[in-house]
C-alpha cells in the first residue's frame, strides 16, 4: 500500500487528514493525526499468525547425522544382507543402499521402522529455537517512534 499523499513511499501510518483516514508514509504522517501505525499492526498480526502456526506444530524430529552408518552397522549386526533386510522391512533394496551410503534420507515412517527393527536411535526431537516474530525487524519505524506516537495520541484525546 502506497502513501496517499506523496504516492512514492510505502504507507506506514493511517492518519486522519481533514476528516479522511489515509494511509501515508512516515514523512507525510505529519500532515494529519496518526491513528494507527501500520508497522506495529503488521507486527502484531505476524506475531499472532506465528503463534497460531506454532500451536498446531507437533514435535518435530530430525534424522541423526550419522544415520547411514548407524543403519548399516546395525543391519550388518543382524546378519541380514541389504537385499534380505530390504525384503524384511518391505523396502526397495536400491533405496536401502542409498540410505546406507548416505545418498538418501529415510522418510520419517521408514526411520521409525528402522529404529524398531534395528534397535537404534535415528530421530532426535528438534528443540524449538524460534525467536519471537518481528523482534528485530524495523522498517523505518523505530520502537521509539511508536512509543512517541502512542503518547501523542493519548495526549490528544
Ligand atoms: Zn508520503
Amino acid at each position: 500500500m502506497l502513501c496517499e499523499i506523496c504516492g512514492d513511499n510505502e504507507a506506514e501510518f493511517i492518519v486522519l487528514v481533514e476528516g479522511a483516514k489515509l494511509p501515508v508514509c512516515h514523512g507525510c504522517s505529519k500532515f494529519g493525526k496518526v491513528l494507527v501505525s501500520l508497522a506495529s499492526q503488521r507486527r502484531a498480526e505476524e506475531a499472532a499468525a506465528g503463534e497460531k502456526k506454532y500451536a498446531r506444530t507437533q514435535p518435530e524430529f530430525d534424522l541423526v547425522e550419522d544415520y547411514a552408518e548407524k543403519i548399516k552397522n546395525a543391519r550388518m549386526k543382524t546378519g541380514f544382507s541389504v537385499e534380505d533386510f530390504a525384503k524384511k522391512i518391505a523396502e526397495k533394496k536400491a533405496f536401502l543402499e542409498k540410505i546406507e551410503s548416505g545418498h538418501a534420507k529415510p522418510p520419517e515412517g521408514l526411520a521409525l521402522k528402522l529404529q524398531k527393527e534395528l534397535g537404534i536411535k535415528l530421530l532426535e526431537e528438534v528443540s524449538d529455537s524460534i525467536s519471537p516474530a518481528g523482534s528485530s525487524s524495523s522498517k523505518g519505524v523505530t520502537l521509539g517512534d511508536i512509543v512517541f506516537l502512542k503518547k501523542k495520541k493519548k495526549g490528544d484525546e
